[in-house]
């Protein structure tokens, strides 16, 4: 986490430095060489950023609780979806066009730092479909209501979803409530993507892949409608999710939204 996201844990680092050095001077004036001040404060401000002291405990719940808002948004949608699937008696092989989801632009994203985990790839990144020749079954956008967040990519159940870019697995298996097994890979350019529903992984949190590498295998794992991949991407940070089709396209990427 980054301690710029969050400014007024800067200022209570600032503030436990002020006293660490009052307490320090108040001391009977002891000639206290600077290294060990740089240490003291630098030391009472990991302890303010890493949140141990009980007042940032709040700051700590409100992150949580947006990320849950978040992720129980997409869950809603995926809802929202079954719902609507289930009323209406369509032959379900029947390959309906994409749903024109409303095309409206992306609302506008907070400005979120960038992610900063990985340098910046000196070779010019290839980039890659998640599951080429499949459908596209949902676009981005209001539905029922609620965001659906992602792009929605439908193929046989088990067909291998692909990294779209090469980058670093940060989440992989059950870690988001409504997405089953899923997958999360920083792309070490300020981009994430996130790959959901998946009936079985093949990559590890922390595993390098490369673009193009199968990840893992649609499925209907969480709350899905049926078997396809839910693609999202996130700008910035994670759950920062942005329109995935632009980003797509712009990479070379068929999407039919
Ligand atoms: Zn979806």
């Amino acid at each position: 986490m980054q301690e710029s996201k969050f400014p007024h844990m800067r200022a209570r680092a600032d503030v436990a430095r002020h006293r660490v050095r009052s307490r320090l001077a108040g001391r009977a004036r002891l000639v206290v060489p600077a290294t060990v001040l740089a240490v003291g404060a630098g030391l009472a401000g990991i302890s303010a950023a890493a949140g141990d002291s009980p007042t940032q405990t709040p700051v700590v719940a409100a992150v949580a609780a947006d990320q849950q808002a978040r992720s129980e948004a997409a869950q809603r949608a995926d809802r929202a979806e079954r719902a609507a699937a289930e009323a209406t008696p369509a032959t379900p092989a029947q390959p309906a066009p994409a749903k024109a989801a409303p095309k409206a632009a992306a609302p506008a994203a907070p400005a979120a730092p960038k992610a900063t985990t990985a340098a910046p790839k000196k070779a010019a990144p290839a980039w890659v479909s998640p599951m080429p020749g499949a459908m596209t079954t949902s676009c981005f956008g209001q539905r029922w209501g609620v965001l659906h967040a992602g792009v929605d990519l439908a193929a046989a159940s088990g067909t291998p979803i692909h990294a779209v870019g090469a980058g670093t697995v940060a989440a992989a298996g059950w870690a988001y409530s409504g997405y089953g097994i899923s997958v999360v890979i920083d792309h070490g350019n300020g981009y994430l993507t996130h790959y959901a529903h998946q009936s079985k992984l093949a990559v590890k949190v922390g595993q390098r892949v490369k673009v193009g590498q199968v990840i893992g295998y649609e499925g209907s794992t969480g709350d899905s409608t049926g078997p396809h991949l839910h693609f999202e991407v996130h700008k910035g940070a994670l759950w920062n999710q942005i329109n995935p089709a632009p980003w797509m396209k712009a990479r070379g990427i068929a999407v039919s939204c």
